[in-house]
């Protein structure tokens, strides 16, 4: 787009906060209030899971920059990076994505995946989202996953692959489970799609928006190794974090 363009679709359309909507001098960024409160996930944080800690552990030892639940139970997949802490500084954020037409943050946020994501996007062969069923993918009109891999894709050169799984088993909204019917509800949800492709050997990175309890992505990484897989990363853009009593 020329300079002129530009300036001139400013003028009309200036670039909002991608959080509370005020005008922002740079597009897809927060405003100066809401960059404050927002909590982005930085070392040092859990090597399997992603997990922030409120400590410095000094050590390179894999085994103990573990959090205490992949140290009790290792998720499947390899790694896990996330970019902030779902809260009330980034719920209405994430919300709207998923569910209010603000996909024109798909930049913005797919820039701070990126980052936080590098070394994942680095050693990936594929990127792909986890999928919706067809029935809430028409109710919603848009996967706000696959517009964040997508994105992902286009500017890290990695080969985008829509629907590498498939998402068969419709499943009611996750919202209020416990951690074990979560992990019910998505069993067996998923199934591979690969026709022209050969996933058969190669590193794969998920993309979803939300990471609660992790067991939608671990399932997706269940259903993704069965079929041959190497190594399944994980790359979300806001985490729940119960804070510890
Ligand atoms: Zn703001
Ligand atoms: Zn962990």
């Amino acid at each position: 787009m020329s300079k002129l363009a530009k300036q001139f679709i400013d003028i009309v359309l200036p670039p909002r906060c991608l959080s509370c909507g005020v005008i922002t001098e740079a597009t897809h960024q927060l405003c100066a209030t809401c960059w404050k409160d927002v909590r982005f996930i930085t070392d040092p944080l859990c090597h399997c899971c992603g997990l922030p800690f409120s400590y410095t552990i000094d050590s390179d030892d894999d085994a103990v920059m573990l959090c205490a639940g992949c140290m009790r139970d290792r998720p499947n997949f390899n790694k896990n990076r996330t970019v902030m802490v779902y809260d009330d500084a980034s719920r209405s954020m994430v919300l709207s994505y998923k569910h209010g037409d603000r996909i024109d943050a798909t930049p913005g946020f797919s820039a701070w995946m990126g980052k936080s994501g590098r070394q994942l996007i680095e050693a990936c062969d594929y990127i792909t989202p986890v999928p919706l069923h067809r029935r809430r993918l028409f109710q919603r009109r848009y996967n706000q996953s696959a517009l964040l891999a997508k994105d992902l894709s286009k500017k890290s050169g990695k080969p985008y692959i829509a629907q590498m799984l498939i998402r068969h088993k419709h499943t009611p909204p996750q919202g209020r489970l416990s951690t074990n019917q979560r992990h019910d509800n998505v069993k067996g949800a998923f199934s591979i799609n690969q026709k022209k492709h050969s996933i058969k050997g190669k590193s794969i990175l998920l993309i979803d928006d939300v990471y609660t309890t992790g067991a939608t992505l671990k399932e997706c990484t269940k259903t993704l190794l069965k079929a041959g897989v190497k190594t399944v990363n994980c790359l979300t853009l806001a985490r729940v974090i119960k804070e510890e009593s």
